[in-house]
């Protein structure tokens, strides 16, 4: 990728041209657990493309349909990439045959790829042991490989599998292989830490030798020593101007490099500019969007981009932050597209409160006020809540204390039961009362278990009063046992989920069984979603006022607080 901008760059070994390669379809896509399917792998490529990194690697056509089959799809119009190379990966001509003869070698010159990756043995054990070939013929298989594929118009990169091991081991035969690939015409030779054993202190000497040979040297690293992310930085540092990686660091055994957290730390702690200008801010977006894709989470401690990469917990930190932020940032979260996140613990100081209420949209810059929510918080979590993840019941409980929670129902009572029926799957029915808008509305729901059947009964309450709420759907539901330890009476503490489609909220309920925390979560969970319903009727001019709703209201002023309205007005 050609570079032409400079931000504060000082490295006198800080290349020109520097290219950000993703592995994440192919080493990534060896996780365990993934299974990435050919819609995926175009998916994840539009999005690696869009974050504007330089190459994507797409696979390896030839060694399996579905990846010749992918690469099929890509170069027919399926994948327009706009930033990216896409790159096809595959090994080095076999032992004995012509490149120009070795079918898997055909695969990567017609698979539709402008760019070919082929691995090679620079290991003088792996040449012996796992090729059972000679020196010499693996250096004429690298450079009849490179050349041909040259000749037929593609870019090659080599991968010189278990280099670091092998230079360890025979450093002059590992510095060939460097010398032959680029004399062949590799764009780069990829020193790669196969097995990821390497550290840092490691790389400089010999990613030096091998850039002293004058070959264009790239860094793909493994994670197994914990270090990836910094053995690829300390290749960059000796002369390597060629990153691989995989986003949320993906990858078998404990992963492959994060090309994000790479990309981050190249744009803005040496203050290169390595992908498209402004392309950084959509890294959380991105690599949350992937996650998605392969449905196989990525932990929320993740550098720069996890959601708890700027989430502020002990009190003391959020004192200061509240002063000023970088005081407890290494980096603004806005470059990444992360947040500075207030958790509310019990932990908590005050200010956190404050802060956390302020991005809520609340004044909480009364002493005692803020003095007061906090001691609810603490007194609630003694009981079993916990406000870290459930923004929605603390926005509720904020909103209790100040006397800004208008009542968009009362129940006046449930009840549900279970039974089975020889010969049939087991039933509950659930029976809900309650007002809503002064009217008395009582529902039978029947569902699959007590809450399923406890939310048809709700929601068969709710919609004829609130129509809009027919399109909010629980997402996710979660159960934990309260240790007993703790000294409450409550065991049981349950998390919602829910969406309107645009935007999902979390709900917390506690209680001594499941169905009792479920149902306080559940009625949370439409409260707030009615709340905000409202709300928005109100700001957006609609005639439905809120005194329908109860007695007090609230609505936002100009300054982003809230205050108390007299309905009647
Ligand atoms: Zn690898």
């Amino acid at each position: 990728m050609q570079r032409t901008e400079h931000h504060g760059c000082h490295d006198p070994h800080r290349p020109e041209t520097f290219h950000v390669y993703d592995v994440t379809l192919r080493d990534g896509s060896q996780q365990e657990g993934m299974q990435l399917s050919i819609n995926d792998k175009l998916r994840i490529a539009s999005y690696l493309d869009d974050f504007g990194v330089g190459f994507i690697e797409g696979g390896w056509p030839g060694s399996n349909p579905k990846d010749s089959e992918f690469f099929r799809r890509a170069t027919s119009g399926e994948l327009p990439l706009r930033n990216a190379e896409l790159v096809a990966f595959g090994m080095t001509r076999r032992v004995g045959v012509k490149a120009a003869d070795d079918p898997l070698i055909a695969a990567l010159r017609d698979c539709g790829a402008g760019v070919a990756t082929l691995v090679a043995k620079s290991h003088v054990g792996h040449v012996r042991e796992a090729l059972r070939t000679t020196l010499e013929e693996n250096l004429e298989m690298l450079r009849d490989s490179v050349t041909h594929l040259r000749s037929e118009g593609m870019r090659v990169f080599i991968d010189a599998e278990h280099f670091f091991d092998g230079y360890r081991l025979d450093r002059a035969y590992a510095l060939e292989v460097v010398r032959t690939a680029a004399e062949a015409g590799a764009e780069a030779v990829v020193l790669c830490d196969t097995n990821g054993g390497m550290l840092p202190s490691w790389m400089g000497e010999i990613v030096s030798a091998a850039v002293g040979v004058g070959a264009p040297v790239g860094i793909h690293c493994h994670n197994d020593s914990g270090c990836a992310v910094a053995n690829t930085l300390a290749a960059v540092e000796a002369g390597a101007m060629h990153v691989q990686g995989c986003v949320n660091g993906y990858g078998e055994r404990t992963g492959n490099a994060d090309i994000v957290s790479v990309v981050a730390n190249l744009e803005l702690k040496y203050g290169w500019q390595v992908l498209p200008e402004g392309n950084l801010a959509e890294a959380t977006r991105t690599a949350q969007a992937i996650a998605e894709i392969t449905n196989v989470p990525a932990g929320p401690r993740r550098a720069y981009i996890g959601t708890s990469a700027f989430a502020h917990k002990a009190g003391l930190h959020a004192s200061a932050i509240k002063v000023d932020p970088n005081l407890y940032q290494h980096v603004d979260p806005a470059r990444v597209g992360n947040d500075m996140r207030m958790l509310v613990s019990d932990m908590a100081g005050r200010a956190n409160i404050q802060i956390k209420g302020e991005q809520l949209g609340f004044d909480l810059s009364d002493r005692s006020t803020a003095a007061a929510v906090t001691e609810r918080v603490k007194e609630r979590e003694l009981q079993g809540y916990t406000y870290d993840a459930a923004d929605a019941s603390f926005e509720l409980l904020l909103r209790q204390e100040l006397g800004l929670l208008p009542e968009v129902f009362t129940v006046s009572h449930w009840t549900t039961t279970s039974y089975e029926n020889a010969g049939s799957d087991p039933v509950s029915e659930a029976v809900v009362k309650l007002v809503a808008q002064g009217r008395t509305q009582y529902f039978v729901g029947e569902g699959n278990g007590p809450v399923n059947s406890l939310d048809m009964a709700l929601r068969r309450c709710l919609i004829p009063v609130y129509p809009t709420m027919a399109g909010y759907e629980l997402q996710d539901y979660r159960v934990r046992i309260l240790d007993g330890s703790s000294g409450t009476e409550a065991s049981v503490r349950v998390l919602i989920d829910t969406t309107n489609g645009e935007r999902t909220w979390t709900t917390v309920g506690v209680g001594t069984n499941v169905i009792e925390a479920s149902w306080e979560a559940l009625c949370d969970a439409y409260r707030y979603g009615l709340i905000h319903l409202l709300e928005n009727r109100v700001e957006s001019g609609e005639e439905r006022r809120l005194e329908d709703a109860g007695r007090t209201a609230d609505t936002t002023n100009t300054d982003g607080t809230r205050s108390s309205v007299d309905s009647a007005v």
